[in-house]
């Protein structure tokens, strides 16, 4: 008996550790301790029978909003984690200089999920719906890296929202965001939808490491112009080594411009949803949907766990702790099963694919131990809103039903 937890029978998908097939999985405390074909149970104090299920990394989204009650987006991450194999979040810009310290002391530290974060180039970070970025007062390129240099242990990145209804239509806070990430000598994360700036303004600062996210966009600043081909531009910064990151949400997924970005060959090197307090109740729901939605565009289930995995793991550098099933790295697993039927999916403009499989979580572990889950019949609500969104829910801004 030298392993704490086995993890038996699944089909194995793990493509950063190059593991895919029938493996069992051995689990000491909070590491990965031995993942091969055939591990005796008699080894383990316990069992987990994975027979018939999918068997991954616990899996990394790279685009959502966690500082929740105090930013008007932020989402609590643990009941979605648990129900959506989710173990490492990174939480992109809803704090600022100004309110950092707040997102370490009541969120970070009092969540089981693993958050990092991105700080936003705006000192007031996501705290009202828009605008962040119109008051140049608040983005203090000094201030912000000195709150970086503070906590280099969660802050990974800058971001800055860059289109008409966060700007007014100016290029200034792109500069002040560009300025910053390198002094920090970090990556920067700029979200797009509509223009101005446009996105030929925008592309050129992008640069090796950073990530453009909001990619599959219907919005004015799409990256596939209405002849179906993708922008010149898009390409160049892609050559240039930009990551191109999918942040589903409420406003930024269209069908059509995923539809025709994967023709054109330009698949997203990483699939994210954007959860926040808007997109949870659909139509993103939750990173399975989104990578389901990405397999009926055509992707291989081992493609879009890929995306979900190893390649945000690889963005943020993390790659030798999480995002892979390698002995020594931590012990986040997440279980799913591949359901068939036929489920009607929507992109955020309400446009309909019918999908013949759905991927579902079934446990989801964390450091070793399954995160507790709420059950479907809990006549409890698994995941409340706020008062400010759920308004704005209810003047139908999203659509609550699957
Ligand atoms: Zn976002």
């Amino acid at each position: 008996m030298h392993f704490d937890t086995l993890i038996k029978n699944g089909q194995v998908m793990d493509p950063g550790g190059g593991h895919t097939g029938s493996f069992d999985i051995a689990i000491t405390r909070n590491r990965i301790a031995a993942i091969e074909p055939n591990i005796d149970p008699a080894a383990a104090r316990k069992l987990i029978d994975a027979t018939g299920q999918i068997v991954t990394p616990g899996l990394i989204d790279l685009h959502t909003h966690v500082y929740h009650s105090v930013t008007y987006w932020g989402i609590k991450p643990d009941p979605i984690a648990a129900r959506s194999g989710v173990t490492t979040w990174l939480d992109v810009g809803s704090a600022g200089a100004y309110n950092f310290a707040g997102l370490r002391e009541f969120v970070i530290k009092q969540s089981e999920a693993r958050i990092y974060a991105l700080l936003n180039i705006s000192g007031i970070g996501l705290t009202a719906p828009n605008w962040e970025l119109l008051n140049l007062n608040y983005l203090d390129v000094d201030l912000c890296c000195k709150v970086v240099d503070l906590n280099r242990d969660l802050v990974l990145g800058i971001k800055a929202r860059i289109d008409y209804g966060t700007t007014g239509g100016e290029i200034a806070g792109l500069l002040r965001a560009r300025a910053a990430a390198d002094r920090c000598e970090l990556p920067l994360m700029v979200h797009i939808a509509s223009g101005p700036p446009t996105i030929q303004e925008i592309l050129p600062h992008l640069r090796a490491g950073d990530i453009l996210t909001h990619c599959c966009t219907g919005r004015s600043n799409k990256l596939v112009a209405d002849s179906g081909q993708m922008l010149s531009l898009a390409r160049q910064a892609r050559d240039a080594g930009v990551l191109f990151d999918v942040g589903h949400g409420a406003g930024s997924f269209s069908f059509e411009s995923a539809e025709s970005m994967l023709a054109a060959g330009f698949v997203p090197d990483v699939i994210s949803t954007d959860m926040h307090q808007l997109a949870v109740h659909g139509p993103c729901f939750d990173m399975p949907t989104t990578l389901t939605k990405f397999m009926l565009m055509g992707l291989s289930l081992e493609e879009c766990i890929a995306r979900a995995t190893i390649a945000p793991a690889r963005a943020l550098k993390l790659d030798h702790e999480v995002g892979t099933l390698n002995v020594g790295a931590l012990a986040d697993v997440a279980l799913f099963t591949l359901n068939t039927g036929s489920y009607t999916l929507y992109d955020i403009d309400m446009h309909a694919r019918t999908s013949h499989q759905l991927l579902t979580n079934t446990l989801t572990i964390l450091g070793g131990r399954p995160m507790h889950r709420i059950p479907d019949d809990d006549p409890a609500p698994w995941i409340e809103l706020d008062a400010g969104q759920r308004m704005m829910r209810d003047r139908g801004h999203v659509p609550i039903s699957r």
